[in-house]
């Protein structure tokens, strides 16, 4: 059997899917240790909306060194409709593809007043006939802004449900259709924050700290990493 890999990281074999028990146990482990609020800072559904947009193909720590300098100048559709994409680039210049997202930002706050009132749409069209909203912008928002139990599949999504044995897939419209159904119902709502964060802070793309990790006797990922030499106790 093949080890394989892509840019999400190394997926390992495949040994077959994670027998239910061990699913359900799987993310009792995560929703005990992990708080699932998003990295990202916002006080608003718009503001949030924003952030997501620019979050594509970028860190949330840089999102975030760009917003807590763009939303105190606009953080409405109507301020920064006004600001336009140039009155938008400045603030986001630090942000991967900041031409494309100022233009989207300052369109789709336009779209906003034209369409919805300045309202962040609850439907899933109407998010996705944004510019720059796609199908993981809008489950992030579904999501956490409306507390719909979507799952919002990234990179680490897809890599920790690959590894670990939840999912076999190529694509993260393949990985959210099979944790739709794999993830336990009592750990929907949150099941995208658990697995995006594990995957950030523990199941890392190219090392993954699997000495350390709650799942290391469920997860069916064939090469885990040993406990270094030098690490602090596990807590
Ligand atoms: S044991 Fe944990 S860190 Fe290692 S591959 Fe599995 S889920 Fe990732």
């Amino acid at each position: 059997m093949a080890t394989e890999r892509s840019a999400a990281g190394d997926v390992g074999r495949w040994f077959g899917p994670l027998a239910t028990p061990a699913v359900n146990a799987l993310f009792d482990h995560l929703a005990h240790r992990i708080d699932p609020k998003s990295d990202l800072v916002f006080a608003s559904t718009f503001e949030l909306l924003v952030a997501v947009v620019l979050s594509a193909q970028a860190t949330d720590r840089s999102v975030n060194a760009a917003t807590a300098k763009l939303f105190p100048v606009a953080n409405t559709p109507a301020a920064l409709a006004a600001l336009g994409a140039e009155g938008i680039l400045p603030f986001i210049r630090t942000v991967g593809l900041a031409p494309t997202k100022s233009r989207n930002v300052a369109r789709l706050s336009q779209l906003l007043i034209e369409r919805h009132g300045g309202q962040v749409p609850r439907d899933r069209e109407s998010l996705e006939a944004l510019p720059g909203v796609g199908r993981k912008t809008a489950n992030v928002v579904l999501n956490v802004a409306f507390g719909e139990p979507t799952i919002a599949v990234d990179t680490h999504v897809h890599r920790v449900a690959n590894r670990t044995g939840l999912a076999k897939t190529t694509t993260p419209e393949q990985t959210e259709r099979v944790l739709l159904v794999r993830v336990p119902p009592r750990h929907l709502l949150h099941a995208h924050h658990y697995l995006i964060l594990h995957g950030r802070y523990t199941c890392l793309a190219r090392k993954p700290e699997c000495w350390r990790c709650p799942l290391l006797k469920l997860c069916r990922f064939s090469a885990k990493t040993p406990r270094p030499p030098t690490a602090d106790p596990v807590g």
